[in-house]
């Protein structure tokens, strides 16, 4: 079965095609800059070839045409119609209270979508042009929808309920959801799969450290807690996110820089975390090698970002009674050696201690911990692509 995995953002479009029969990716690529000057869509062939094509991608179905012209092309191409593309799977960030797993797209899937886009205006509408595009371009072909919020579904409310007057939550339904999700469940699953443990009665901490960074505690299989919140900013510091801040300190800025909400949005968003602190960048390994050069502010901006970490890996063991199983993940816990030693470093109380050979390692899976840590340290390269692949093939298989 040939699926292609869809994920649509505000101005690129990022593909996947799988033969999920035989595990094997046929194509990915990336659609950049669409409606702006100077787009493109970049493919990465199985061959490690990679292929550009710049065009007037004005919007998301031209983008998505770009994507299936490749497919089929002569020269670049891996199927010989569009046809032998039996379905399509899509990440949507935000499934709300409404969806705690994926779901096959009908018609009311997206009128509830569309209703949520309130809740992020950011991703949700840009991931629905996604599907209103295929919907035109492969009609007939089914389409499934993966969240980024479904594996939190199972915290229970004294997680994702906020100190704010009840009635907000029943009125506007403000509470923490969570993202990453198809990230934490997939890392999760590997590692109980790596250590060949069942997962309930195991209590597993897995940290997503990408551009944006979340952990989550995940106990009896189930997630219970995880610190991106109601949106995304909240709570480790991140590329250009600031993470947990003062709501005093938000209300204080607005009034002495006389800047909106709008603006202050984009400054927690787009300005502040490692980019704010450093005055650098908001790229890991840049950040690094200017503290190696001894810049101070790269040195604190590490020095803060690993602490975050540190004080939700207690936190989140305190919320469990304990901790089996840590995971790291995303690009900078996938391939930050230096990274990870910071987080672990005095962690041994908790039963953390990592193995310094073993922690040389970079996008690879590896249990990282001394073989007699009373806790496993586990470096595991994410998939979301594949987790969306899965979902969709499950779903579509038992579809009549
Ligand atoms: P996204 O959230 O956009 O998917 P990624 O998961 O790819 O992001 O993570 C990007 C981050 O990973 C960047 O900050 C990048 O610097 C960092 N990163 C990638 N490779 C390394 C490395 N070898 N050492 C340190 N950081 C790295």
């Amino acid at each position: 079965m040939n699926i292609l995995v869809l994920n649509s953002g505000s101005s690129s479009i990022k593909y996947e095609l799988f033969d999920i029969t035989n595990h094997i990716v046929l194509s990915k690529g990336i659609v950049e800059k669409v409606g702006m000057k100077g787009s493109f869509l970049k493919v990465e062939k199985q061959n490690g070839e990679v292929v550009k094509l710049v065009g007037e991608i004005l919007d998301h179905k031209i983008g998505i045409e770009y994507i299936l012209g490749m497919l089929v092309s002569e020269k670049h191409g891996v199927l010989t119609s569009i046809n032998q593309i039996n379905a399509v799977g899509h990440r949507v960030v935000h499934g709300g209270e409404e969806f705690c797993g994926s779901v096959y797209i009908n018609d009311e899937v997206i009128k509830t979508l569309e209703k949520m886009t309130e809740l992020a205006p950011l991703h949700n509408p840009a991931n629905l042009k996604g599907i209103y595009a295929m919907n035109t371009l492969l009609p007939g072909v089914p389409q499934v929808a993966v969240f980024d919020t479904a594996f939190h579904q199972t915290m229970p409310k004294k997680s994702y309920m906020y100190g704010i007057p009840y009635a907000l939550y029943k009125k506007y339904k403000i509470r923490r959801y969570g993202f990453h999700g198809t990230s934490h469940r997939y890392v999760f699953s590997r590692a109980c799969e790596m250590l060949n443990i069942n997962p309930i009665d195991k209590k597993i901490i897995s940290c997503h450290l990408g551009n944006g960074a979340s952990v989550a505690a995940i106990k009896n299989g189930v997630s219970v807690d995880t610190s991106m919140g109601f949106t995304p900013v909240e709570g480790l510091i991140m590329g250009t996110r600031t993470g947990d801040l003062d709501i005093g300190a938000v209300n204080y800025i607005m009034n002495k820089e006389e800047i909106s909400g709008d603006t202050i949005s984009t400054l927690v968003n787009k300005f502040s975390g490692m980019l704010g602190i450093t005055g650098i960048s908001s790229d890991m390994r840049e950040i690094e090698t200017a503290a190696n050069e001894g810049h101070e502010r790269a040195k604190l901006g590490l020095d803060m970002y690993a602490y975050r970490v540190k004080k939700y890996i207690g936190s989140y063991a305190a919320a469990m009674g304990g901790l089996d199983v840590l995971i790291f993940t995303g690009g900078i816990g996938e391939n930050s050696v230096s990274m990870r030693k910071l987080i672990c470093e005095e962690l041994e109380f908790l039963g953390i201690s990592l193995d310094d050979s073993n922690n040389n390692v970079r996008g690879k899976e590896t249990d990282i911990s001394k073989a007699d840590a009373r806790v496993r340290v586990l470096v595991i390269p994410t998939d979301e692509e594949l987790v969306i692949a899965q979902d969709t093939e499950e779903i579509v298989k038992n579809l009549n």
